[in-house]
């Protein structure tokens, strides 16, 4: 069971709808856990499997992660679980277009 999510901003900057947590997609055990992450390289807005990742932590060389609190607003609020420990807050969140802490990602399904 997961959920779907997708990130808007007033400026008009939308991703596509993306699922988030674990689903019964693919065979066990391979748990994904795709997250948002800006790219260091295009400033843009990635989606990456943290698990995959070989050292779990909010930044590497090339990416920056959404929970890490540089690309929080001051009165960032809420929150979304992505997986154990690796939650973001929903809103004031850094927009790769107009470069403003207005995004919010918005929970649009619940998905298996
Ligand atoms: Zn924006």
């Amino acid at each position: 069971m997961g959920e779907m999510i997708q990130a808007s901003c007033p400026c008009g900057y939308e991703t596509r709808e993306f699922c988030i947590g674990v689903g019964m997609e693919g065979p066990k055990p391979n748990p994904k856990c795709m997250v948002p992450a800006i790219s260091r390289k295009t400033g843009k807005l990635v989606y990456r499997d943290f698990l995959k990742m070989k050292t779990p932590g909010t930044r590497t060389e090339s990416l920056i992660f959404y929970n890490d609190p540089e690309l929080h607003g001051n009165s960032a609020e809420g929150e979304i679980g992505f997986w154990e420990g690796f939650v973001i807050p929903a809103t004031n969140l850094y927009c790769p277009n107009c470069k403003n802490f207005t995004m919010s990602f918005i929970e649009v399904a619940l998905w298996d």
